[in-house]
């Protein structure tokens, strides 16, 4: 067995590797700034098989399920054991970062890279995957591809989901890109706690605590759920601005600040009162720019409430206090509150026996780490699955999902040395 110095060693080797692809993928999804590489797309795709040309040259298997995940893989010792698979997304925001779900993917090809360039053969399968769909701005739900991977995804959602940009479903761009939407109905999916005793994902911090806390890398605690309304909207009355007097008044933006407003002082003071790891975001809001005028009483604004937490139970206040509050908004403004559908996840806790490999690796290593909660990530879909999931989080600069985010490539190879210290811990363990 190798050790984890060697592997190490051979890692920081593989710099340039992971930056050349890196660059080509950029390349190949630049947009006015920064990239876009919508799920199911030729960008999106071109990003994978930059992945799946390394790693033929790198004498690895290569796969693809039916909906389009590539699969890299290899071989163990034990061909029938369980698997250990690490990897991340490859599809972006619109004019976002190159490294928000790419870094993961490449980190786990150059896991296997290393082991490659040491000879090392791993007691059972090392798989690298590279997934689509996991930005929630293409089909209005996050982790699509890893929902298909570990069977998560009904079959009518395949018809169903409407990608923002082109207005056509996800079994249409699925085929598209040359995979098969009908085989997805039927056969079994392809990743399953009876072929995968561990999934490893590394991903970018895409916030400011690693570099606050100066350390390169994070190990994931638990994976933040969600509560979101992405489709809410309030209904007035258009009216003239200034004849219109206050009572007679039905505005849209008033009562949908008042309420946004209030929700921000729930958060506050539920945080106050001890509930961890709380967020809260008005992404959109706006009016129509077809009816609406400076000298209207705004009649229409659309708007998405987003509460983010590591706790089920402030979840569910959340949700509550959304509805209560529109409510009594309705009622006081005479404006109508339509919050349309209710998205989310639940919190997810993601397993100790993994988390401690990634903290043993980044110990045993000598690399500054910290722990932290983190962000609805694929690997929430692998835990919910049944498969122990954990998470290595790399310090990265600008925030995500923005052109300006960006990383050092030598906090990246921090973070892929502790993620390929704990896929041989995790492939050892029985
Ligand atoms: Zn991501």
């Amino acid at each position: 067995m190798i050790d984890q110095a060697s592997l190490a060693a051979a890692i920081a080797d593989r710099a340039s590797f992971a930056e050349a692809m890196f660059e080509e993928a950029r390349a190949a999804s630049a947009d006015v700034e920064g990239v876009t590489r919508p799920a199911w797309s030729a960008a999106d795709m071109a990003a994978a098989r930059i992945l799946e040309r390394e790693a033929k040259a790198l004498g690895l298997e290569t796969e693809w399920d039916a909906a389009g995940n590539l699969y890299m893989t290899l071989p163990g010792q034990d061909r029938a054991a369980r698997a250990v698979m690490s990897g991340s997304h490859v599809d972006s925001v619109p004019r976002g970062g190159n490294y928000d779900g790419y870094a993961g993917a490449v980190a786990s090809l150059v896991v296997l890279a290393a082991c490659r360039d040491l000879d090392v053969t791993p007691p059972v399968d090392l798989r690298a995957i590279a997934m689509h769909g996991e930005e929630s701005v293409w089909y209005g739900i996050a982790y699509v591809g890893s929902r298909l991977a570990v069977g998560a995804l009904p079959a009518a959602e395949l018809d169903r989901l409407v990608r923002a940009d082109s207005g056509r479903t996800l079994a249409e761009h699925i085929r598209e890109c040359g995979f098969d939407p009908d085989a997805l109905r039927k056969a079994p999916p392809p990743v399953t706690p009876a072929n995968t005793r561990a999934f490893l994902e590394l991903h970018i911090e895409q916030g400011p605590v690693l570099i606050d806390r100066n350390v390169p890398v994070a190990v994931a605690t638990a994976i933040r759920g969600n509560v979101r309304f992405p489709y809410a909207r309030c209904l007035g009355a258009y009216d003239h601005s200034a004849a219109c007097p206050r009572e007679y008044r039905q505005d849209t933006v008033l009562a949908t600040v008042e309420l946004v407003s209030r929700l921000e002082r729930f958060w506050h003071e539920q945080e106050a009162a001890g509930a961890p790891d709380t967020v809260f975001t008005v992404g959109k809001f706006f009016t129509d720019p077809a009816e609406h005028a400076m000298t209207k009483v705004p009649g229409r604004t659309d708007f998405t409430l987003n509460f983010g937490a590591t706790s089920k139970d402030f979840q569910e206040a959340a949700r509550a206090e959304i509805h209560r509050l529109a409510e009594e908004i309705a009622v006081s403004r005479s404006v109508t509150f339509e919050l349309g559908e209710c998205v989310g996840s639940d919190p997810t806790p993601l397993d100790p026996v993994v988390r401690g490999h990634l903290r043993d690796a980044a110990a045993g290593l000598g690399i500054g780490s910290h722990e932290m909660a983190t962000v609805g990530h694929d690997a929430s879909i692998f835990a919910r699955a049944g498969i122990p999931a954990a998470m290595v989080l790399v310090r990265n600069q600008n925030g995500s999902h923005n052109p300006h985010e960006t990383m050092e490539l030598a906090d990246f190879i921090e973070g892929v040395k502790v993620l390929g210290g704990a896929m041989l811990a995790a492939a050892a363990n029985p």
